[in-house]
């Protein structure tokens, strides 16, 4: 089963997409985990996109489609995986079409969460997160050791200051949220959820809407 996660950032995407592929028995892939553990490496393709990233930008749709075809090359995935912030543009989702497509398969759902931009600022501007295993923590500051004892230490990211967030909800109106529209018109099932609430009930929510 392939599961397409879309909403803004803040949503919950990334916590709810763990406990969907741990459901499901699945992996997931986060684009955006893919990018920051490049830019902490120093690769070529972290280069690239730090730029991109730091000030709330997209980072352009061939270097993304590469990661996806990559991931998605990956035999872990034969059973399924869910998409976490993977596709953001109209020509992504394209491009991810033509992959699934050439490999004999599909988008099954897309999850789309709904939530108000303030809940947003509020959320993203009082989060810390972990730079080693990429964890987003409520009400701890920066340089605390992360609270799972995995060695790492959590930071502020970058694109979590209020000029970047404000800047990542207007690329999520603009380049995002017309996805949700492609997808319809494809064809695929969109299904909203209420992405307030306590993380178990979204979950609940989310399971509900996948079918499981
Ligand atoms: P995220 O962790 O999903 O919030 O992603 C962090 C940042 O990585 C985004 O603000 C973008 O700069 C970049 N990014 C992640 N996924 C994508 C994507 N599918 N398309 C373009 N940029 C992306």
């Amino acid at each position: 089963m392939i599961v397409v996660l879309l909403g803004p950032p803040g949503a919950g995407k990334g916590t709810q997409g763990e406990r969907i592929a741990a459901a499901l028995g699945v992996p997931k892939i986060a684009t955006g985990d893919v990018l920051r553990a490049a830019v902490k490496a120093g690769t070529k393709l972290g280069l690239e996109a730090k730029g991109f990233m730091d000030r709330g930008a997209l980072v352009p749709d061939a270097v993304i489609l590469g990661i996806m075809k990559e991931a998605l090359a990956e035999p872990a995935q034969a059973k399924g995986v869910i998409l976490d912030g993977v596709v953001r543009t109209v020509p992504q989702a394209e491009g991810l079409a033509a992959m699934t497509r050439d490999l004999g398969r599909s988008v099954d759902v897309v999850l789309a969460f709904d939530i108000a931009d303030d809940e947003l600022v509020a959320r993203l501007s009082g989060r810390t997160t972990c730079d080693k295993n990429q964890k987003p923590f409520k009400g701890l500051e920066p340089g605390q050791p992360c609270p799972d004892g995995c060695g790492g230490t959590l930071v502020r990211r970058a694109d979590d200051e209020p000029d970047a967030v404000r800047n990542r909800l207007r690329v999520y109106r603009e380049q995002t949220a017309p996805v949700l529209d492609w997808y319809t018109r494809q064809g695929t099932r969109v299904a909203h959820i209420d992405a307030v609430g306590s993380v178990d009930e979204v979950t609940t929510r989310a399971l509900e809407a996948v079918g499981t």
